[in-house]
């Protein structure tokens, strides 16, 4: 057995890996985003688990910030909201032929409709003889949800009938956009465009609507005149910036999420030393490695090799592959390129590991995870898996 060659620290009792969430980060966020809005409204999108920053919480912390709606994908997302007491109007936008659109008739969830839904929704508003509260959905260019132009009309001739009828109440009409964070693309006018003809020949029809909404973040924040009655905001609540070019700081806004652990090994390792499944990186000269026991079990994409982790104020680059439970950075000696040289005296085992936080003091963002992975700083922060607990700070819960 080789000798304990480190002095193991004694535990801080600390959670050995967590996603510690800023609740007064998100009520900021939200207050300045409400100002860039008003007067329109805000609904505050918490679909997906709050883009993995937990539901309930963050809604809550909505609503307190003054957040008029919410707004989820799945039905069974509005009742959880119901289920927690939430009674400000919600709206879920994403259903297939199974959806419970009675408990969601029952539960007053506002339903996004785009055509088949209507005869679902009528089916459960009879059967409850409750009238629905719908907002139908007009595809104005993005190709996914949304009733066609050509059907536009009848759609909103069906409905207004059933209005008629008491069965239901047209109370919205939204789209979607499709290029909203590529702020010099013209297919935002265009989209714009479509929305208010649509808007016309619903209300030519009959409909007294509340609320017209189309703009998601990037909109909100770049198209005043994409506001019309109400914002959708998703990820600018948790501080993210839409933007390529623009970081969250330069927008006004502070990421919400840090995501950390600790260090669980730290050891010496000659030059040659390969890394991980693969061995796809070999040290070249005498290191020292970090084990970093986080992986794509967490929701860290397993291709994000080189992906940035902050280990007593130095930012250190990720090395060979990253597994289900962990991953390594190469603690030095010898700097890498980008990154600072090695400031890990002694044995790290122990210290705190932050693969991205809110930026302050120069720490990683959930963009270099995001560039790293290929993807969007959208899909980093909603796929860190439920294996991560969270962790509630700034807030009244
Ligand atoms: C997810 C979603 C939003 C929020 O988009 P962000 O870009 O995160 O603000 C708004 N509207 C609809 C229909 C959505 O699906």
């Amino acid at each position: 057995m080789s000798p304990l060659v480190v002095p193991v620290p004694a535990p801080s009792h600390g959670l050995e890996r967590q996603a510690i969430i800023d609740l007064s980060a998100i009520a900021n966020n939200i207050r300045h985003l409400r100002e860039i809005a008003a007067p329109a409204k805000f609904m505050a999108v918490v679909k997906a688990d709050a883009y993995g920053h937990g539901m309930i919480q963050v809604a809550s912390t909505a609503v307190a910030a003054g957040a008029q709606w919410l707004g989820t994908a799945h039905v069974t997302e509005g009742l959880a909201l119901r289920a927690a007491g939430f009674e400000v109007p919600v709206l879920s936008w994403l259903h297939t032929p199974d959806t419970d659109f009675t408990s969601a008739v029952a539960n007053e969830i506002d339903l996004g409709c785009s055509g088949w839904e209507l005869e679902h929704i009528v089916a459960a508003a009879r059967e409850l003889q409750l009238p629905a509260r719908i907002h139908l959905k007009i595809d104005t260019g993005l190709g996914r949800n949304g009733c066609s132009r050509e059907d536009w009309s009848a759609l909103a001739e069906a409905a207004m009938s059933y209005q008629h009828q008491g069965l239901l109440r047209v109370v919205g009409v939204f789209s979607h956009l499709a290029v909203a964070d590529e702020p010099d693309r013209p297919e935002t006018d265009r989209q714009l465009e479509r929305f208010r003809e649509a808007i016309g020949v619903l209300e030519a029809a009959g409909a007294h609507l509340e609320v017209r909404h189309i703009a998601n973040t990037p909109a909100t924040l770049s198209r005043p005149d994409s506001h019309f009655d109400m914002v959708r905001v998703g990820l600018g609540l948790y501080g993210l910036s839409p933007f390529e070019d623009r970081t969250s700081a330069q927008l006004g806004l502070v990421p919400a999420m840090t995501l950390q652990t600790q260090i669980a090994l730290c050891k010496d390792v000659p030059s040659g030393q390969g890394v991980s499944y693969g061995l796809n990186f070999i040290s070249e000269v005498p290191t020292t490695l970090g084990l970093v026991p986080v992986g794509y079990a967490d929701g860290i994409p397993r291709i994000a090799t080189g992906g940035p982790v902050r280990v007593n104020g130095v930012t250190y680059p990720v090395v060979g592959r990253i597994a289900m439970d962990q991953m390594v950075i190469d603690l030095g000696p010898n700097a890498h390129e980008g990154f600072a040289p090695a400031a890990v005296p002694g044995s790290a085992l122990g210290a705190t590991a932050v693969l991205f936080g809110n930026g302050a003091d120069g720490g990683p963002l959930v963009e270099q995870w995001a560039a790293a992975a290929g993807t969007l700083n959208y899909e980093i922060v909603t796929r860190i898996s439920q294996r991560v607990p969270r962790r509630y700070v700034g807030g009244a819960q």
